[in-house]
């Protein structure tokens, strides 16, 4: 990423910290931010959308996308593959447009070597009971896979010291006015801004 192109903002965490809510918060309140749809072999949840929620693919259509290094990142989650297309977020970031991800840890590592000037932001839920409710409340898993993802959650907010930032998602506003803040602070960097004073230095 050089000066001038967009920011890639990295959001992790436990499924069911609410990374979800907080994307399509900020993607209405943020301009310029595109949402990086993934591809995954899940099946689609009620509600979903092919190529606006997910892009739904078999595992040999995942595995050929991978042969073909068109993947930024991929990661096995709970028994599925989901992972980054590289072309919509390498053309966004080239036209200067800011580009989020809302993947998993494993992902978001390896977008961390391929992009050490991304923002790596970790999503907490203030508690695991709290977690645990959430996940149930969406109703769209079964118990088995409900304490699945309990169990990756656990091991996952092991990883929060990879990354740059924490916000704790309790209430959504106040989360996503700290998402909004490190956006600010990020574009205010030096270094990814050519600084020019008027009238010269
Ligand atoms: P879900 O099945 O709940 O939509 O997603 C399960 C987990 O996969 C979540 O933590 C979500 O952030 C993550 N995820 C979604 N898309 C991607 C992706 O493209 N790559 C990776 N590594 N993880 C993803």
């Amino acid at each position: 990423m050089e000066k001038n192109h967009g920011l890639l903002i990295v959001l992790s965490g436990p499924s069911g910290a609410g990374k979800g809510t907080l994307c399509q918060e900020l993607l209405r309140q943020v301009p310029n931010l595109k949402y990086s749809v993934s591809m995954t072999t899940r099946s689609p949840r009620p509600g979903e959308v092919e190529g606006v929620h997910y892009y739904f693919r078999s595992q040999k259509e995942f595995e050929v996308m991978i042969a073909e290094d068109e993947l930024l990142e991929s990661a096995q989650f709970c028994d599925h593959y989901y992972g980054t297309p590289r072309f919509a977020v390498e053309q966004a970031l080239q036209l200067g447009q800011d580009v989020i991800l809302e993947i998993e840890i494993q992902g978001a590592l390896q977008i961390k070597k391929r992009f050490p000037q991304g923002i790596f932001t970790f999503i907490v839920p203030p508690s695991l009971d709290i977690l645990s409710e959430r996940i149930h409340k969406r109703g769209t898993e079964t118990e088995e896979v409900i304490q699945k993802r309990l169990a990756t959650a656990i091991q996952e907010l092991g990883y929060v010291s990879e990354y740059d930032y924490v916000v704790i998602n309790d209430e959504v506003s106040e989360a996503v006015n700290k998402l909004k803040s490190i956006l600010v602070a990020e574009k205010c960097r030096v270094k990814r801004k050519p600084f020019v004073f008027k009238g010269g230095v």
